[in-house]
């Protein structure tokens, strides 16, 4: 009887009884609605068992903030859903300053669709993104990035960085399948309705693109193949960007969701221990899951 039931409880309980992986996200100003997207972002990452998750909301723009200052060491890895566009409110010298150590000293950071549009007058945070659009960026923000012929280019023309078309369901295709975030993921996969962003630009120091999505002319696109997940280093830490998830429905597609939870996890440890769901999208219908997390 013992017997049975330590074998039954290996198979219910989690693989491991290691301790949960601490994430934060950072909200509180941005020009989506953060208020339904963080608790969508913070119930795909406890939906995989791996996470505990906190939340560190700034003050309103205008507001004092004095007293943010998030506890970066505290955690494995942190989320920015914050964006100053078009006016907000930057972070203090001191936070910044602690969150380039953090991340530097080896921090995982994820930054989620419109946290790549903040703060292009800081040169770390560029450095930890990558790419970035929107804000003034221009050719001194660093060259386009995109795929042409297969292979990622770097593009010095002058003009605006940051642009997308209306919001449509579009192919996602992987550039680097070796990576722990895409191992085992189909070559392609429909990606439900969204923004697809184009001409980010950056210094796109240390960084690996592992998929792109084609930017449509017939939808205000580029014509090229344009980053969607990207991961780079900075110091000793990990950087997973996502452009993907403009809204609630864009992020109930399980290739967002899966693509963003095994990002936050990879750039928290550096492995990816989950599996691919079985309603993962393919390549020519998008598959979605009802989270219910972003109501008020
Ligand atoms: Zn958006």
């Amino acid at each position: 009887m013992k017997t049975a039931l330590y074998v039954f409880l290996l198979a219910v309980l989690p693989v491991s009884a290691a301790p949960p992986l601490r994430a934060l996200i950072i909200d509180g100003q941005n020009n989506h609605d953060w208020r339904r997207t963080t608790p969508t972002l913070k119930k795909i990452l406890e939906d995989t068992g791996l996470f505990q998750v906190d939340v560190v909301t700034t003050p309103a723009k205008g507001g004092d903030f004095s007293r943010f200052q998030p506890e970066f060491a505290r955690y494995q890895v942190v989320i920015s859903n914050y964006n100053d566009y078009p006016d907000g409110s930057k972070w203090p010298a001191a936070v910044q300053a602690a969150f380039e150590q953090y991340v530097r000293q080896g921090g995982g950071f994820v930054s989620y669709h419109a946290a790549d549009n903040a703060f292009p007058e800081w040169p770390a945070y560029n450095l930890m993104i990558g790419i970035g659009g929107w804000m003034g960026r221009d050719e001194k923000a660093g060259p386009f990035w995109y795929f042409r012929d297969g292979k990622l280019v770097s593009d010095p023309s002058p003009g605006a960085a940051g642009a997308h078309g209306e919001r449509k369901p579009f192919p996602v295709a992987i550039r680097d399948g070796t990576h722990p975030i895409t191992r085992g993921l189909p070559k392609v996969w429909m990606h439900a309705a969204d923004e697809l962003y184009s001409k980010l630009r950056g210094p796109g120091q240390q960084m690996t693109v592992l998929a792109t999505a084609y930017s449509d002319p017939a939808n205000a696109g580029t014509g090229r193949d344009e980053p969607m997940l990207m991961v780079i280093r900075y110091g000793k830490g990990r950087v997973f960007h996502t452009t993907l998830g403009h809204d609630v429905p864009a992020m109930e597609c399980v290739g967002f969701m899966t693509t963003f939870a095994r990002g936050a996890e990879w750039a928290a440890t550096g492995k990816v221990t989950q599996k691919l769901p079985v309603d993962f999208p393919g390549a020519d219908k998008a598959s979605t899951r009802a989270l219910g997390a972003g109501a008020q």
